[in-house]
């Protein structure tokens, strides 16, 4: 096979090439790290409070996540917590 027609099977978009910054990171971890993450994405979702009040933010997670070695900012957390990444794009 050519390399013309090795490169024209490729997929345009492989697995995983949409996943957005936040999905990235979140992909690495291990299952326990997923749940638990998961389950802070939702607390954030509702939590419905604005401001100092709110106990569960972006800028939580981003912090918690840059705080174990991810290199992660609070806009990426941002964007897919309020469902305006990447990854949300496809399923639409
Ligand atoms: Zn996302």
């Amino acid at each position: 096979m050519s390399a013309l027609s090795d490169a024209l099977k490729a997929p345009r978009h492989p697995a995983g090439a949409n996943a957005c910054k936040f999905m990235q990171v979140f992909n690495v971890l291990d299952e326990e790290d997923k749940t638990n993450i998961g389950e802070s994405i939702l607390l954030i979702r509702n939590d419905i409070s604005m401001g100092k009040s709110k106990q569960y933010s972006t800028s939580w997670l981003a912090k918690i996540l840059r705080s174990v070695g991810h290199d992660i900012s609070v806009s990426s957390v941002q964007r897919h917590v309020n469902k305006e990444c990447s990854c949300e794009r496809i399923i639409k």
